[in-house]
């Protein structure tokens, strides 16, 4: 018998007051493994992170996390668990420093050998971030923004990490870098991950299974490798003519 995903989100529906924006959402995440969900401009793809991460309340549906049900849980006990959220548009402290930003991720530790031993391994990542350690962040390239976000949730030890648009902004070189790095965080830390994503070619390569999204509601699953050979895909996603 196959292992029970470490994510799974079933018919969930989330509002903005009276703005149904996902509309019966279920996905799941295997563990160990990077999930990606795609979609345009507004079709929900950030309020599916939410939801999940316990920003915002689903008005129906369930969201299960490692075995327990947190669709009622405040977003704190779910970092607590394990399972932490890099927004879209990076959010560091811009007047922080990057040391201190990394220091909030591993707020809720203590084992001062632990977190030394993750500062490591998120410069091992990133080595800018180590020679930037005592700037304020909010002086640093959108570039580096976005590694600090994504290394401060590291700092977390999280099972499970939901990234929002993480090549947002970035040049193409970097984003090939981030996208680098995010492959290796699954593979050499076992973490799962769920990627949203506008640049559906660079998703595609990441992820090993995707979920396709057009307002607010799932209208495509498979893995990576066929949805890169659907027709549908390449054309509406990936510019093909
Ligand atoms: P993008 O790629 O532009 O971030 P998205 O797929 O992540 O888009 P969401 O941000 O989840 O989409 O938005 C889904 C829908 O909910 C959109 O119609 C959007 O206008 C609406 N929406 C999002 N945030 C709010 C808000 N705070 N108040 C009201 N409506 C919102």
């Amino acid at each position: 018998m196959s292992e029970a995903p470490i994510l799974k989100v079933s018919n969930i529906e989330s509002y903005y007051g009276p703005i149904r924006a996902i509309r019966g959402v279920s996905l799941e995440l295997e563990r160990g493994s990077i999930v990606t969900v795609l979609g345009a401009n507004g079709a929900g793809k950030t309020t599916i992170l939410k939801t999940i991460s316990g920003v915002l309340d689903p008005q129906k549906g369930s969201v299960e996390y490692d075995g327990k049900q947190i669709q009622k849980m405040d977003v704190d006990r779910i970092v607590r668990m394990g399972l932490s959220h890099v927004p879209e548009g990076r959010e560091v402290f811009p007047f922080l420093t990057v040391r201190e930003n990394l220091m909030m991720g591993a707020y809720l530790r203590r084992d001062a050998d632990g977190i030394a031993k993750d500062m490591e391994r998120v410069y091992g990542y990133f080595p800018r971030l180590k020679d930037r350690l005592d700037q304020p962040a909010g002086l640093m390239s959108g570039g580096e923004q976005q590694m600090l976000a994504i290394s401060r949730a590291l700092m977390n030890r999280p099972k499970v990490l939901l990234l929002d648009e993480p090549s947002l902004g970035l040049s193409p070189l970097l984003v090939k870098d981030i996208f680098t790095i995010i492959r290796r965080i699954n593979d050499e830390q076992g973490v799962s991950i769920l990627l949203v994503e506008q640049n559906a070619r660079m998703a595609l390569e990441t992820a090993h299974y995707g979920y396709v999204l057009e307002v607010g509601r799932i209208v495509m699953a498979d893995t990576c490798e066929r949805l890169r050979a659907s027709k549908d895909i390449q054309e509406f996603y990936l510019g093909a003519k």
